[in-house]
């Protein structure tokens, strides 16, 4: 998103100033940088449309990116130049929640796009978006971020953290954007504290408590999608984290431990990894979540 930010503000800026080290003020910059340029677009799953009667935008919160959101900041401004810049730019952000409408409706604009008019797609995964997207598409693929650089990054933007950035890079190995959005979300170690201990509980109770925990689920699911898809990720980074002890380096007592654990399971924790991969791709495509639930929950290995 930043790049996908500098990159509108270049191809827009009035000044053409050679120093790249000073942040341009002029006033094409300026909007873009406070989202005011008419130019200027960000689309996002909880993004609205300007009808206040439409229905699909009244429905709960976005869980794709809405239709009529894409038909009027895209497939409409298309018609139209530049208001008051070189170029108009949609920065289209998690575009793997693009719904099958959107991405079919986008297609016929990809072709006939105006070179004055820029529509930016940022995706983790080329594999969650239609193939058709891609090739209309000119791909820049952005290198993750070495765990090294990301711990260094983290260290001078939340100096006063120390600790909760050690905690966050022990786990798993999150992107820059994923820690910083965990660093962010005050809820964040608190929930995850609570996640952990019920994770412990459920492999020690008896399959009807278990089955029970599925039922939370489906009911959590109806009401907070985003909520249960991060437990999973929870499940997903504590199997990772026991497989990847080597590389963690924290204190020598929980390395053993996870060690041990590791030595005798290995193929249980990779089954539990993929039984969660599963999970979240069944729920990806709209499978019964129930039944995706109960199938996790039987699944899980000891
Ligand atoms: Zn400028
Ligand atoms: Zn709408």
């Amino acid at each position: 998103m930043s790049l996908a930010k500098d990159f509108s503000r270049l191809i827009n800026c009035e000044e053409n100033s050679s120093d790249k080290n000073k942040i341009c003020t002029c006033m094409s910059c300026d909007k873009i940088n406070n989202l005011s340029h008419p130019d200027f677009t960000i689309i996002e799953r909880s993004s609205i449309c300007s009808d206040i009667k439409c229905g699909s935008c009244k429905s709960s919160k976005g869980q794709q990116i809405r239709e009529c959101v894409i038909s009027e900041n895209i497939i409409s401004k298309s018609r139209f130049k530049p208001f008051m810049g070189k170029h108009k730019v949609v920065v289209v952000n998690q575009a793997n929640y693009l719904s099958k409408v959107s991405s079919e409706s986008l297609l016929k604009t990809l072709e006939d796009i105006d070179s004055n008019f820029l529509i930016i797609f940022l995706i983790e995964n080329l594999s969650d978006i239609a193939e058709t997207i891609i090739s209309r598409c000119q791909i820049w693929k952005l290198n993750k971020i070495s765990k090294q650089n990301t711990l260094e990054i983290l260290l001078e933007k939340y100096s006063d953290r120390e600790k909760d950035v050690a905690e966050i890079m022990s786990f798993g190995s999150p992107t820059l954007g994923e820690a910083s959005d965990m660093l962010d979300d005050p809820i964040f170690f608190e929930e995850r504290q609570e996640v952990l201990r019920r994770i412990v509980k459920i492999f020690n109770s008896p399959m009807s408590d278990k089955l029970n925990y599925s039922k939370e689920l489906t009911l959590l699911y109806r009401k907070d999608k985003e909520r249960v898809l991060h437990e999973l990720k929870i499940w997903k980074n504590l199997f990772r984290k026991i497989l990847r002890t080597e590389d963690t380096d924290e204190n020598l007592e929980t390395i053993s431990i996870l060690k041990s654990i590791k030595e005798k399971n290995k193929l249980k924790i990779k089954k539990n990894i993929e039984n969660i991969l599963s999970t979240e791709n069944n729920l990806k495509f709209n499978a019964i979540p129930s039944l995706v639930f109960d199938k996790f929950i039987i699944n899980l290995e000891a």
